[in-house]
């Protein structure tokens, strides 16, 4: 196993549900990380990432969110609330993430699809307004959730932990935006071939931490397991763990707009 330290970014994890979050985030600076993305999905939790960029300042930036997991719960009022606070926080904020799409049927039956794009198509409409990128959820909607990212006129755009068709890859790849691979790059086959399929120019690396991977032997995700995603990936690619370290590094950094205000290893 390499001893290599690499300069690498989490560029999605869900810091508020991560356990022993110092802890947490010293292991990550000790393995090579330079920055966290840490993603909002509702106020509370963005409301909770505004503090954790305060206290680990010029490590972990914030990109808040209005994810379609947590529609459901919401009323109308808790939405205009959650937008809100994003357009307040707009200027701390390096990205709008995680929204999206998610058609699931359990997700269907807590808030429609209609619901759904009506509420992805607003926080769009902040990105593109303010010039933010995003961090797109798309599980089963892949075309959906392409097209609608598509016709809000959003400059950068990652789809994350990619399992969706080739032929919307495609397109994604044709408008320059992006897919982040997790650790799942280990052993999911639709995940694989996406991640195969991309040009190194349009990827990112990430964990969606604390989710919990493996197939025999699980394990709850935390940043520092973005070395699990590199490693994969760079086995996946035959590819030297450097040459896709630098590059997604480097993609992330022009991504989030953080060149130059990130520290140099
Ligand atoms: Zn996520």
């Amino acid at each position: 196993m390499s001893t290599q330290i690499y300069r690498l970014i989490d560029t999605h994890a869900h810091l508020d549900e991560v356990e022993d979050l110092d802890q947490a985030i010293e292991e990550a600076k000790q393995v090579g990380l330079v920055a966290v993305i840490a993603v909002g999905q509702d106020y509370e939790s963005n409301s909770k990432i505004m503090e954790f960029s305060e206290k680990y300042k010029d490590f972990v930036y914030p990109a808040l969110g209005l994810h379609p997991w947590s529609l459901g719960n919401m009323d109308a009022a808790k939405v205009e609330l959650t937008l809100q606070f994003i357009v307040d926080n707009i200027e701390k904020a390096v990205g709008i993430g995680e929204i999206g799409l998610d058609y699931d049927k359990r997700v269907v039956a807590a808030a429609d699809k209609e619901r759904q794009k009506e509420a992805f198509k607003a926080v769009l409409e902040l990105a593109r307004r303010y010039d933010k990128p995003v961090s797109v959820h798309a599980r089963y909607s892949w075309k959906d959730s392409f097209d609608l990212v598509k016709e809000s006129g959003v400059k950068r755009a990652v789809f994350h932990w990619y399992t969706g068709f080739s032929s919307v890859l495609r397109e994604i790849i044709a408008e320059r935006y992006f897919i982040s691979a997790t650790p799942a790059t280990e052993y999911h086959d639709e995940h694989r071939r996406a991640v195969r399929e991309t040009p190194l120019e349009n990827l990112l690396l990430e964990t969606d931490c604390p989710v919990t991977y493996g197939r025999e032997i699980k394990y709850q995700s935390r940043p520092s397991d973005v070395i699990r995603t590199l490693r994969a990936v760079a086995q996946l690619r035959g590819m030297a763990e450097e040459t896709i370290a630098n590059k997604t590094t480097e993609n992330a950094l022009r991504f989030f707009g953080l060149t130059g205000k990130v520290k140099r290893a």
